[in-house]
This record gives C-alpha cells, sequence and structure tokens, in this order.
C-alpha cells in the first residue's frame, strides 16, 4: 500500500473512532461497538507484530478511561524463525491494597489466516470476533466499570500479545514483571466468551483452584471443566497463584474468516460483565 494511502486510511480510522468512540448509555451497544472497531477491516486481523495489532492496542488504550496508570510494555520473540516486535498494554487501578488481581484477554489473533487458520487457501483477514474481541471488550468494560467503583485489592488489566504464535506475552509479562507482582493474588482471564448460547445460556470455566465461584448471582448456568485449558491458556504462566479462565466454548467459527461480529451474543456478554463485577466489587 503506498504512504499515501495508508495515511488516508488511517486518518479515516482515527476520525471514526473520535465520532464513534464515546460510549453511549447502552452497554450492549458499548461491547458491540468494541468488537466492531477490533474486528475492522483496517487491522487486518490482528497477527501479533503487525500495524492492525498496534491498533487495536491504540483502540483499548483510548476506551480505557482514566483513573488507572497505563502503561506499555514492549518486548520481543521469536517464532517460527521470525523475531517479532509486540508491544503489550496495561492498567493498573491502585486501592492501596497489599494485593493485586490480575485480567487478562489476548489481543492478537491470525491475521490473514496462516497455519492456524481453519479456512484453507483464504488470504484473508480473520477478524476474531469471538477469539478474542469478546474478551477485550470485556477488559475495557471492566476497567471502565472499576476505576469508577470500588474494588477488594488492586486491579491489573492486560491485553496479551503473542498469544495465537504461542502464549508469547503472557510468558513475558510473567517473567519480567514478577517483583512488581510479588502480590499477585487471583488471575481471571478471558478467551472466546462472546458466543453464550441463548436458549441454555452457560459460561464454562477451568481453573487451578478448588475455590468456586457458584456463589456469585448468575443469569447463566456456571460450570466448571477439568483444569486442562488453564494449563495451555494464558494463565499458564500464573499457575502459583488461583487461575481461571472463561470461555462460551468453541464453535464451527474457531479460527475461520467467519469468526465474525455479528454471530456475538452481546447480552450474554453484558450478563457476563454483571458476574464478574460481582467477583471483584467491594
Ligand atoms: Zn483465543
Amino acid at each position: 500500500m503506498t504512504a499515501y494511502r495508508y495515511c488516508c486510511f488511517f486518518a479515516i480510522y482515527i476520525f471514526g473512532w473520535a465520532f464513534y468512540g464515546q460510549t453511549s448509555e447502552n452497554p450492549l451497544t458499548d461491547f458491540r461497538q468494541h468488537v466492531d472497531a477490533l474486528c475492522g477491516h483496517t487491522l487486518q486481523g490482528r497477527a501479533s507484530g503487525s500495524l492492525g495489532e498496534s491498533l487495536a492496542n491504540r483502540y483499548v488504550w483510548e476506551q480505557w478511561n482514566t483513573g488507572s496508570k497505563k502503561e506499555k510494555l514492549s518486548y520481543r520473540f521469536t517464532a517460527q524463525g521470525n523475531t517479532v516486535n509486540s508491544e503489550m498494554v496495561t492498567a493498573f487501578i491502585n486501592r492501596k491494597s497489599s494485593k493485586t488481581i490480575l485480567l487478562g484477554a489476548h489481543i492478537d489473533h491470525l491475521g490473514l489466516g496462516g497455519e492456524l487458520s481453519k479456512s484453507p487457501g483464504k488470504n484473508e483477514v480473520h477478524p476474531g470476533a469471538d477469539d478474542n474481541a469478546s474478551g477485550v471488550a470485556m477488559l475495557i468494560e471492566m476497567h471502565n466499570y472499576f476505576t469508577e467503583h470500588n474494588s477488594i485489592c488492586n486491579l491489573l488489566f492486560v491485553a496479551y500479545t503473542g498469544h495465537e504464535l504461542g502464549l508469547y506475552g503472557s510468558e513475558h509479562l510473567s517473567k519480567h514483571w514478577k517483583k512488581r507482582w510479588k502480590n499477585l493474588c487471583l488471575v481471571y482471564n478471558f478467551d472466546m466468551i462472546g458466543r453464550m448460547d441463548t436458549l441454555h445460556p452457560k459460561l464454562l470455566y477451568s481453573s487451578n483452584s478448588d475455590v468456586n465461584l457458584m456463589n456469585s448471582s448468575k443469569s447463566f448456568q456456571l460450570t466448571k471443566e477439568s483444569s486442562q485449558r488453564c494449563e495451555i491458556l494464558d494463565t499458564k504462566h500464573f499457575l502459583s497463584v488461583p487461575c481461571y479462565t472463561f470461555t462460551t466454548g468453541t464453535h464451527l467459527d474457531y479460527h475461520k474468516i467467519s469468526d465474525l461480529p455479528e454471530y456475538l451474543n452481546y447480552q450474554g456478554l453484558y450478563e457476563q460483565f454483571l458476574f464478574f463485577r460481582e467477583l471483584l466489587a467491594r
């Protein structure tokens, strides 16, 4: 793409956010807005290290309201013989507590396809609406709620990158921020939470902890799976503390070009938001 065309795309994109990026009165509209923005054609499927990933990070950064300390974390990893330079956005809400809860969701996806795609032969944008714009939308809304409401302890929000290539972002974070996180007490991970069944609403979670979450009020069934998923997703690098990873389950559009915003259950996302915020509210 020529520099001129690139500048035009970029200008339209930023203008679009400025125009469209205000939060609405309707929480369902906010979730939809985040997912649409993260799946936009300009982001080109958010492959790790790509311009699309940077634009996705920028979107999250701009949507996070004031009241937290935001930081960007640059790092580098080697995957499939390529060196990838990536950056993760983080936001810390300081409650002056001795303990910190980490809330994470991976923001990267498959870009235009590649080995992990299940749409063979398609060199097209893989939008990743459920995987994992849904989780990032939750990260934005939870952050913006807790900058204005009290929580049980400090909260650290992280949009992981390098996930699809091998969980490199969460690994980097666990290794290099250990000092800062010496009081890390709990990890929540949101990965593919946008496809809650409308007839039989259900949320699955996998955890390395025996403490169950059944007592909190909710409008859906909450089902605990084996701890396996917790051991292979971004929670993998934090298993020395209790970790919970949430999903509404896999589906036929997983890793395909058809993982689109219109197939997500936005009411279901909002119901989960009410549940998660109750878990963390003081
Ligand atoms: Zn995912």
